[in-house]
């Protein structure tokens, strides 16, 4: 989908104006990652148009003067974006600083729009010609704090977007390898592409989208999203956190399958755990990848023992495998392409509804629900209303007699008579009258 950045200095109100735009509608699905999200980065929605709105005030560099900060975020939002709205403050004008940010941002043939902002009623209206000395056409008046204006700034955004379909090959298996600098991304990314038998199709990198890197290995086709190190490294904010979460967040978004890598020899930081529950809320399938398993000293037990440690510190990542490897040395990536296959297959796997209830009615047999809420659930059928990921609809008499302990419990049963390695699973309960 296409991006939309917000940009302007301090104060200005842009993150008044992206939570209009996105509205409530932004999700925190589980806190299970201890992840709390930023909102700089979320879907919007506007006459069934779809596209992807990022508030670069939200990337911070600690203790970065005002030109650094507004530097990096005008060169996020040209990096990333395919519109940029630039706010500024109706009420005071044009400022020196709103200058320097439109010579920032002239160099960047995107359209880019402006938005006039706490033009909060007609007293104000007049305020706006000013901003014509910017040089970036028509300002448009917006109230972000009224909710003024909004749906006009939003008929611009859509009309200067390109909504054609991205057309893609549904046998072909698409994803993403992410995870905290340094852990071994382009290693591994170049030593998938140099395996054996692996057959790059075409390397593009000229647009922001086309960072992706088709190939072929044993007859399947596979496509690598936003290829690590295929990106100009060295810009400054690349280091940010914030940053590194929203390049991964876009890749996840266009991906089937996410491989997380962590670095085996340094053991896992806070940081891999806000990567791997963003892989984890987004749905998709999800492999874990220990990498630098070369550096470690280890004995048959070692791996063993990994396992179990990473199995505690991820524990929502329960349904993802796990591979040890070595980018440098090649040990077990060869093993990695069939974890992804089975992983993309089971994330779009449909089961038969009748087998489906079956199940669920054996699940009931072994352990019987029990009274919780004041009341004891009664499952009467279930379906499987979508894929990525398999989401079942249980109807009941009262969902909130769903313990979270015995959805567990039917998750694992489901995982376990289907075979849902790789992919998370939802399960949604429906009061059935
Ligand atoms: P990225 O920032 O995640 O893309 O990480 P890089 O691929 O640039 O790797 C960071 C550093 O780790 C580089 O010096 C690599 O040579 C090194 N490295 C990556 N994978 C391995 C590995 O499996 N074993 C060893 N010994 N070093 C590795």
């Amino acid at each position: 989908a296409s991006v939309v950045a917000i940009v302007g200095r301090a104060n200005v109100g842009k993150s008044t104006i992206f939570n209009r735009i996105v509205g409530e509608r932004i999700s925190i699905v589980e806190d299970v990652a201890g992840v709390t999200r930023d909102r700089i980065y979320a879907t919007a929605t506007w006459l069934t148009k779809e596209f992807r709105l990022i508030d670069t005030g939200g990337i911070e560099l600690k203790d970065a003067s005002f030109v650094t900060q507004i530097k990096i975020q005008a060169e996020i939002a040209i990096e990333e974006a395919d519109l940029i709205v630039f706010v500024v403050n109706g009420r005071e004008g044009v400022t020196q600083e709103d200058e320097y940010v439109a010579r920032l941002l002239q160099k960047t043939k995107k359209p880019i729009l402006l938005a006039v902002n706490k033009i909060d009623d007609n007293a104000f209206i007049n305020e706006i010609y000013d901003f014509y000395s910017l040089g970036m056409g028509d300002p448009i008046p917006v109230s972000g704090s009224h909710g003024i204006g909004i749906g006009d700034l939003l008929d611009e955004i859509i009309k200067n977007l390109d909504f054609t379909e991205e057309e893609f090959d549904e046998d072909e298996i698409r994803f993403s390898i992410i995870g905290r600098p340094n852990v071994g991304k382009s290693s591994l990314t170049n030593a998938i592409l140099g395996e054996e038998r692996v057959i790059v199709s075409n390397i593009e990198g000229t647009t922001r989208d086309a960072i992706d890197t088709a190939f072929e290995k044993d007859g399947q086709k596979y496509r690598v999203i936003d290829t690590a190190g295929m990106r100009k490294k060295g810009k400054v904010y690349e280091s940010i956190e914030k940053y590194s979460i929203l390049r991964a967040l876009s890749s996840i978004e266009k991906s089937d399958v996410i491989v997380v890598v962590i670095d085996g020899q340094r053991g896992v930081i806070e940081q891999d755990k806000h990567v791997a529950g963003y892989a984890h809320e987004a749905g998709k399938g999800v492999i874990l990848v220990v990498n630098k398993w070369d550096l470690v000293e280890k004995d048959e037990k070692t791996m063993q023992k990994k396992e179990k440690e990473l199995r505690s510190q991820f524990k929502y990542l329960d349904y993802a495998r796990i591979i040890f490897l070595s980018a440098k040395t090649h040990q077990r990536v060869p093993q990695l392409f069939p974890l992804i296959e089975e992983s993309f297959v089971n994330s779009h796997k449909r089961v038969q509804t009748s087998v489906l209830n079956d199940v669920l009615v054996d699940a009931q047999a072994i352990n019987p629900t029990t009274t919780f809420n004041g009341g004891r659930l009664k499952i009467f059928y279930a379906n499987q209303v979508s894929v990525c990921p398999p989401t079942f609809i249980l109807f009941v008499n009262d969902p909130q007699y769903l313990h979270f302990s015995y959805k567990r419990y039917l998750e694992n049963r489901l995982r376990d008579s289907f075979g849902f390695e790789g992919t998370p699973i939802h399960i949604i309960c429906r009061k059935r009258d």
